[in-house]
């Protein structure tokens, strides 16, 4: 299996329960991110998500309200670097007693004093790794000496803990395919659970050019695409013939809602196209959904990513047997 029992059984159901209530539209992850506050300032990350400070972090109990609101039974734990969230585990024991999945998006440099031996291995927690390339690659994105070994020890040693552990890897402009096969390689020498790939997005607060144009995406996840034969690639079949251009797929930015220190940003987490709001009810009622699954806005036209379109294509891959079947082979890792 891709992903253990629980997390295919837990989204199953929450759209087969969305489907009976006849709703089209409905959140199955929710991006958290309690604190803008890093350890580091990686070149592909937008400023204000490694210049907050630490005091204007969200609480446990507001975090946990946004979770209850939502209803999605997935929590992506971003910022930010949750490692520093002070309250880390009280949060991911509120996750937990409400049956939630949570996927900890970190850089990992905090894991041993933050994570191993505080926070136990749950078939219910994924720790996703931010590794953009090998050690000269990574350590240049994230403006650090050093970072890609101790990401490399903090997997090894959460993999002799029992941990389910992820990469995470942004494809930029300068971006060689092969360091992409070196990291897959390197997935399955660490004995680690599957690599996320992702294209770039072109933040409006980042300053430096490196981003992919639509056609530099496309070259490059053909290429990826045949690399997911070979290797635990987490992308599901459909989402990697968009990502490579050979089908188009409308944005389904309501599947995976973002809150953060600011409130709820509509309409995703890439974008303030319609700014926060406080409160869900009115986040959700408000946002011009129809405008944003359209792309027709100018800063959707490169956009590639999962949080938008993997829902788009499991929908679409739903439509038709063949698609079923290959959605369901892909689950079981076959
Ligand atoms: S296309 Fe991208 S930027 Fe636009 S709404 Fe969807 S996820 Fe957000």
């Amino acid at each position: 299996m891709r992903f253990p029992l629980s997390f295919t059984y837990a989204q199953f159901t929450h759209r087969r329960k969305m489907e009976k209530a006849k709703r089209e539209r409905y959140p199955t992850v929710l991006m958290l991110e309690p604190l803008y506050t890093c350890n580091l300032a990686c070149l592909g990350c937008s400023v204000e998500r490694y210049t907050g400070k630490l005091q204007d972090r969200m609480s446990v109990e507001r975090c946990l309200k946004a979770v209850d609101d939502c209803g999605a039974p997935i929590v992506n734990i971003c910022g930010g670097e949750p490692t520093l969230y002070p309250e880390l585990k009280d949060l991911l024991d509120g996750l937990i007693q409400r049956d939630k999945h949570i996927i900890l998006c970190t850089n990992a440099l905090k894991l041993d004093t933050k994570v191993y031996g505080i926070i136990k291995p749950s078939s219910r927690l994924f720790l996703m790794i931010h590794l953009d390339g090998m050690k000269e690659t990574h350590d240049f994105v994230c403006n650090r000496e050093g970072v890609f070994d101790k990401a490399v020890e903090m997997i090894k040693q959460g993999k002799s803990l029992g941990y389910r552990i992820y990469l995470n890897a942004t494809v930029y402009r300068e971006t060689k395919v092969s360091e992409i096969e070196e990291l897959c390689k390197l997935t399955d020498t660490l004995k680690a659970d599957g690599i996320l790939v992702s294209p770039g997005y072109d933040y409006a607060s980042v300053e430096n050019d490196i981003f992919l144009t639509k056609e530099q995406t496309h070259e490059k996840f053909k290429a990826i695409r045949e690399l997911a034969r070979k290797y635990r690639i987490n992308a599901t079949p459909k989402f990697l013939e968009f990502a490579a251009g050979m089908v188009e797929l409308p944005c389904s930015p309501w599947s995976t809602v973002n809150f953060t220190p600011k409130g709820w940003k509509a309409p995703c987490y890439l974008i303030e196209g319609e700014g926060y709001f406080q409160e869900w009810e009115e986040f959700w009622t408000k946002t011009n959904w129809s405008y944003w699954e359209s792309r027709e806005d100018s800063r959707c036209q490169n956009c590639k990513m999962h949080s938008g379109f993997e829902h788009s294509a499991v929908n679409e891959a739903m439509k038709t047997m063949s698609g079923k079947l290959r959605l369901a082979a892909w689950t079981l890792g076959w």
